[in-house]
C-alpha cells in the first residue's frame, strides 16, 4: 500500500464515507440507526470543465434516487463550484434549479454549502431564486463580516440557515481572522438566528457554542438541529440526540484530499488529529 492509499484508507474510515454512492448510503444508514440524520456531500469543488460538472450532476441525481430507494434519512449538500459556478453563474443556477426540482419531488432537503468569499453573492442569489417553495437551506459563515446582514436578509424571505464558523479565509477588511473573533461572531449570529428564524442548524464542534445554544433553547421555542462532520465529536452527537434533532455531514467521492487537508488544518496539532482518527466515536 503506497502513502496515498494508506491516507485514503485512514480518512475513508473516519472523515469520509468512501468513494461510491453505495458507501455513502451505508454510512448514512449506520448514522440513521443511531437516530442521526445524514447530510450527504459528493466531494469536489472549483470544477471548470463542463464534462466534469455534468458528471457531478449525474452523481447527485443518482444520489437522490438512492436516498429514496434505500429509505435513508438524509439531506444533500452541494457546493456551487461543483455544479457550474466556476464556469458561469448561469450554468450554476440552471443546475441548482434542476436539483431543487428533483429533491422536491422526492421530499429530500437540499443544502447549499458556502465556499470562499468571492462566491458568496452568487451562492445567495442561487438560493434566493428558489427559496419561496421551501425544502432548501444555505450555509452561513461566521468568519465573514457581511454574514450578519446576509442572515437578516435571508430571515426576511423565510429561508433556513446552517451556521458554521467557516473553512475558508479572506482579507482583514472582509473577515474576522482570529479564532477568538470568529467564535465571538458565531455566538452573536447564533443569537440573531434565535431571534429571527423558526428553524436553523447549529453546525459546530465547539462545545461552548453548543452549550450556549442549549441555554437559548430554554428561552426560544425553535426547531434547532445540531450538526457535526463525520468523524469529529460524533459521541457528542449521540448524546445530543437524546433530546435534540441531530445531523452528520457525510462526504464521499474520489476528491477527498482538499477536504481532508481542511480538517487537518482545523485540528491544529497532531494530538487532536490522532485523537479524532483513532478514538472510538460511538457511531
Ligand atoms: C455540518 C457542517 C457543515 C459545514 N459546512 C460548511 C460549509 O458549507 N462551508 C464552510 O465554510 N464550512 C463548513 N463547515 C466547516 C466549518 O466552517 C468549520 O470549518 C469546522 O466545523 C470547524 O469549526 P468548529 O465550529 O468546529 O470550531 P473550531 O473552533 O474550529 O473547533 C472547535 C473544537 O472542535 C474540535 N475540532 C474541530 N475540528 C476538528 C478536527 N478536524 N479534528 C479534530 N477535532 C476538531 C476541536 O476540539 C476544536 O477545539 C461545516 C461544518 C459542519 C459541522
Amino acid at each position: 500500500m503506497n502513502f496515498n492509499n494508506l491516507m485514503e484508507h485512514v480518512f475513508a474510515g473516519r472523515w469520509i464515507a468512501g468513494t461510491t454512492v453505495e458507501e455513502a448510503m451505508k454510512s448514512a444508514k449506520r448514522f440513521n440507526n443511531k437516530g442521526i440524520k445524514a447530510i450527504i456531500n459528493y466531494l469536489g469543488e472549483d470544477i471548470s470543465n463542463q464534462t466534469a460538472v455534468d458528471n457531478t450532476m449525474d452523481v447527485y441525481l443518482r444520489l437522490i434516487r438512492f436516498i429514496k430507494n434505500y429509505g435513508a434519512s438524509a439531506d444533500i449538500s452541494v457546493k456551487p463550484t461543483q455544479i457550474g459556478l466556476s464556469i458561469s453563474e448561469q450554468e450554476a443556477m440552471a443546475n441548482y434549479s434542476k436539483l431543487v426540482k428533483e429533491v422536491r419531488t422526492s421530499s429530500i432537503f437540499l443544502w447549499l454549502d458556502m465556499e470562499g468569499e468571492p462566491t458568496v453573492d452568487s451562492t445567495i442569489k442561487m438560493y434566493l431564486s428558489e427559496v419561496q417553495n421551501g425544502g432548501i437551506g444555505i450555509c452561513m459563515q461566521a468568519y465573514l463580516k457581511r454574514t450578519e446582514s446576509d442572515i437578516q436578509r435571508i430571515a426576511k424571505v423565510g429561508g433556513i440557515i446552517r451556521l458554521v464558523k467557516g473553512a475558508y479565509s479572506s482579507s482583514k477588511s472582509k473577515s474576522f481572522t482570529s479564532r477568538e473573533e470568529v467564535t465571538r461572531n458565531y455566538s452573536k449570529l447564533m443569537q440573531v438566528a434565535y431571534e429571527q428564524y423558526t428553524e436553523f442548524t447549529i453546525a459546530t464542534h465547539d462545545i461552548e457554542m453548543v452549550k450556549k445554544s442549549l441555554e437559548l433553547n430554554k428561552k426560544y421555542k425553535r426547531k434547532v438541529t445540531y450538526a457535526m462532520l463525520k468523524g469529529i465529536r460524533n459521541k457528542l452527537l449521540v448524546q445530543l440526540e437524546k433530546e435534540n434533532k441531530v445531523s452528520v455531514y457525510v462526504p464521499f467521492g474520489e476528491q477527498w484530499i482538499s477536504y481532508s487537508y481542511r480538517r487537518l488544518k482545523e485540528a491544529g496539532h497532531l494530538k487532536l488529529v490522532l485523537k479524532s482518527l483513532f478514538e472510538r466515536q460511538g457511531v
